[in-house]
């Protein structure tokens, strides 16, 4: 999935979450896994769909687990929401005193020895579903979520992904109301009911599977088409599914799933499986995409796509969305995950695979830095707060609170420190031997890490502690040359802060890479005085301190180390601004280039914020300036490397950067500042860049095009912060004259965070233009979200009232209440409280319909302990009256419990 249980496993397979006479929620652990009582092999579905009763017979093959450790005589099924209309067991229909339920479970008593068949008639209201989890509608479409635990809202099943079976769909729906049923695997007989006006589509699925891999759908829907021939030369059929009008935007994500077909042969050798490859867009939709086998639903915003409606940015991520999705069909699917607790086996590793994908199709440096950037933004908060949680989690009282950075970015982190340690050659086969012992398998990181230790021969017991500590390692690294002897001592040490639940922390095996400048830019030869081999730059730091002795050191280095950002780290390193200069000016690695400008950067905007807290003025900056300027003119770096070069850290880098007591106020002022400073140092090369870099002739998404608008849109928005009238009219003018949205947006996004005329009139005009196309419309509410405006939190208000805005549409509520809690730190931090309250506000709403939802927005408060007192206090009251209420969701329950704690 792209980022989105609860499961009793220690007992049996049912789910009682709450204990009779206690009303707080179960917490599950790892280590109280054991395997099910019971497996199922075959299961048939025979599901009548119908918008407020869907009826679903599901008959199932079940039998005693042999690996079980005991063998009760009852079964116990998880199920929620469900209406239960009749049991047959073995077929004997089954009275009422042969079954108990309860609201998440059905218990059969007396079940035979061996193996016996069930058949359980059920009925469920898709209408009605607005949590999104299991059978739900979707303008008249209805489709199913089933990851983590929604398979037990269409039938009762034994919900865990460690019961795999092999499925038979049989779809029945009003011909009109559902012209197209579709279902995993592939299709074997379609049919009419001509004096009822229904049809049906039976559906196979020859892999076995767990439940939430599950997916259907029926609607009216049309279909894109195209194929696929596999490197074995089979044909596939490749469809996406989306509503009528739709079918001229989707001819981007069609490249993209082929392009992700072809790249997973070459670079892992994985061919696709079934005769047939499905996407179906829908508009509701609680994560980014779903990767049920051979159908995947996926929000529209990362299918749908012309120059006109999408951004670049739209472009990229639809690309990686859909790779990512693809891929799980080997990694996820084919060999899926035993528990719960497993998720980053198939979540990391997957998303370090659509990071490479985007790494070969584009540009690698490029997609590094943004990688890094989208890791230290969310996952570091995450690590440094009270919802820090190792890679692989301990226990949980809700898994849908787990589809983390810290699993998704952090677990894709530890493959690659893996892939750099073994290299790529050898990680390829390690993957192949991982493919070929658990292909069919529910695996765990155990047997993923010892197919890479054994076909790569490496020891990976330190690194395991990776897994199972949480908190960022906070690496201290000086280095001291001596010139009579030319030797350089590199001393480094690693410390990993206390977490929650972990006080005590192991030093673990970090992997360096480093390069050693002379004096003229070039990496030195690296020999260590061990005399032991450096490969490809990379020292192991293993030990809680350590010193690395270079010898044939021939004049004063200057150390770049992390290149490539080779460990999910921070670092502090003894680095004066001449060293920073220069390794923006000569590091042969391109992450750690663009990483002295990050730094250098951080150096002025933490002076300045705290200058401006004690009412002073910063000192000039113009020595960044003019180091930026060399980048800036290096015409053999290419357009969307300078772009991020041009960049300045975010607010939120220079907020963890400064670590407490946090004044976002004069965060915000210092950045604008700086900005302001550059923009006046640098004004003709930036009129420059911006004239230089307009991309001629028709739109194209390609990297090479995107990275030149990704400049001149970075010049434009720097050249206004001045506020200087001619630079705000270029902003008004770009907006006017914009072929496509990228341009268009770029010019909003500058535009939103001035007061006046040229501000209000682009987004009315905006307004009028899409308020009928509902993707587009997301992008006007979460601009205004993030405007840096006093009003911001009176302005979202007022939005979220807007009839074009619903809290029942998870899409309407990232764009406008998630960007303003997570995009806008000054409006949502704001000093009176009104951007908590706002927020606690739409949180408690939402947690009766999408609990889901609400819990993933309140993770905006996760740094509240970081912010000066005044502001914490504030949060903490908006906090606290969430956390009094009684009937909160268990995933809300569980986030502000320990948000709170
Ligand atoms: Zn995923």
């Amino acid at each position: 999935m792209e980022t989105g249980s609860k499961q009793r496993l220690h007992t049996n397979n049912s789910a009682l979450y709450y204990l009779m006479d206690d009303l707080s929620p179960q917490t599950i652990y790892l280590k109280d896994y054991t395997p099910s009582d019971y497996l199922i092999d075959t299961v048939s579905l025979d599901v009548n769909l119908h918008p407020t009763a869907t009826r679903v017979r599901s008959r199932l093959e079940v039998r005693p687990n042999p690996a079980a450790a005991r063998r009760p005589s009852t079964l116990v099924l998880d199920g929620e929401a469900l209406k239960l209309d009749e049991v047959y067991l073995d077929g004997r229909k089954l009275s009422v005193s042969g079954y108990t339920r309860t609201e998440n479970d059905l218990t059969i008593h007396s079940v035979p020895d061996g193996p016996f068949e069930l058949e359980i008639t059920t009925y469920c209201n898709p209408e009605a579903n607005k949590a999104l989890s299991g059978l739900y509608r979707t303008r008249d479409i209805f489709c199913t979520q089933c990851e983590a635990q929604g398979f037990r809202r269409i039938t009762y099943f034994l919900d865990r992904p460690d019961v795999l079976a092999r499925y038979t769909t049989r779809l029945q729906a009003d011909k009109e109301m559902a012209p197209v049923l579709l279902a995993n695997g592939n299709l074997i007989e379609t049919g009419q009911n001509d004096h009822s006006g229904t049809h049906f589509a039976v559906w196979e699925d020859p892999h076995p599977k767990p439940g939430y891999l599950f997916a259907m759908v029926g609607g009216a829907l049309v279909r894109v088409a195209d194929t696929f021939t596999t490197l074995s030369g089979r044909k596939v059929d490749l469809h996406i599914y989306v509503e009528p009008g739709e079918e001229n935007r989707c001819a981007w994500a069609m490249e993209s799933l082929k392009r992700s077909m072809k790249w997973d042969e070459e670079r892992f050798g994985r061919e696709y499986d079934l005769d047939m490859f499905m996407i179906v867009a829908v508009s509701d939709f609680n994560m980014g995409a779903m990767e049920n086998k051979g159908l995947n639903v996926f929000n529209d915003k990362l299918i749908l796509a012309r120059p006109e409606t999408a951004t670049d940015a739209d472009y990229a991520a639809i690309e990686a969305v859909i790779a990512h999705e693809y891929f799980h069909n080997w990694t996820g699917n084919r060999v899926t995950c035993r528990d719960w607790f497993q998720l980053c086996l198939k979540e990391g590793l997957t998303v370090y695979r659509d990071q490479e994908f985007t790494s070969d199709l584009r540009s690698r440096a490029v997609e590094r830095i943004s990688d890094v950037r989208m890791l230290k933004t969310h996952q570091f908060p995450e690590d440094g707060g009270p919802l820090a949680h190792p890679v692989r989690p301990q226990s949980y009282i809700e898994i849908n609170n787990f589809y983390t950075a810290t699993v998704y970015e952090k677990g894709a982190e530890l493959c690659r420190m893996i892939e750099t340690m073994v290299g790529r050659k050898s990680f390829r086969a390690a993957m192949d031997l991982y493919f070929e012992r658990h292909d069919g398998d529910a695996a765990t990181v155990e047997d993923f890490i010892a197919c890479i230790a054994e076909a790569t021969q490496t020891d990976l017991d330190q690194f395991m502690r990776w897994y199972s500590q949480a908190g960022t390692p906070e690496i201290v690294a000086s280095l001291s040359y001596n010139a009579r002897d030319k030797v350089a001592d590199l001393s480094i040490s690693q410390v990993t802060p206390a977490t929650p639940g972990q006080t005590k922390k192991q030093p673990l095996h970090i992997p360096i890479k480093l390069g050693l400048l002379g004096p003229n830019g070039d990496d030195l030869p690296l020999r260590l005085e061990d005399e032991s081999n450096i490969t490809n730059g990379l020292i192991h730091l293993r030990d809680a301190e350590q010193t690395f002795r270079f010898t044939d050191v021939s004049s004063p280095p200057v150390p770049s180390l992390l290149r490539g950002f080779s460990a999910p780290v921070k670092l502090t390193v003894n680095l004066s601004e001449r060293d920073l200069e220069f390794l923006m000016a000569n590091d042969s690695d391109l992450f750690n280039r663009w990483q002295a400008g990050q730094s250098y950067a951080l150096r002025f905007l933490t002076s300045a914020t705290a200058a401006f807290r004690k009412g002073e003025e910063p000192a000039a900056a113009s020595a960044y300036a003019s180091a930026l300027a060399a980048t800036l003119r290096d015409e053999t770096l290419e357009p969307a490397y300078r772009a991020e070069v041009l960049k300045l850290p975010s607010e939120t880098d220079v907020a963890r950067e400064i670590g407490s007591n946090i004044d976002p106020d004069s965060i915000h002022r210092a950045r604008e500042w700086l900005r302001a400073e550059v923009s006046r140092e640098l004004h003709s090369d930036l009129v420059g860049l911006y004239e230089i870099n307009a991309a001629p002739g028709p739109y194209s998404p390609e990297a090479e095009d995107a990275g030149k608008r990704a400049l001149r849109n970075t010049a434009l928005s720097l050249l206004a912060a001045t506020g200087d009238e001619r630079d705000v009219m270029r902003v008004s003018a770009h907006y006017d004259t914009a072929k496509n949205m990228t341009d268009k947006i770029a010019s909003l996004a500058v535009l939103t965070h001035l007061e006046g005329k040229p501000s209000e009139s682009a987004f009315d005009d905006f307004f009028e233009q899409w308020k009928d196309d509902h993707l587009v419309i997301d992008k006007w509410f979460a601009l205004q979200a993030m405007s840096s405006h006093g009003a911001a939190p009176e302005r979202v208000e007022t939005l979220s009232k807007h009839p074009l805005f619903s809290l029942k549409a998870p899409n309407k509520v990232r764009a406008l209440i998630g960007a303003f809690a997570n995009m806008n730190p000054t409006g949502f931090n704001r000093a009176d409280g009104a951007g908590y309250k706002l927020v606690a506000d739409a949180v408690l709403e939402i947690d009766t319909f999408n609990p889901q939802i609400s819990a993933r927005l309140l993770g905006a408060f996760k740094s509240w302990r970081m912010l000066e007192p005044a502001r914490q206090e504030k949060a903490e009251t908006a906090l606290k009256r969430i956390s009094l209420y009684d009937n909160l969701s268990r995933d809300l329950f569980e986030i502000v419990t320990k948000t709170l704690d």
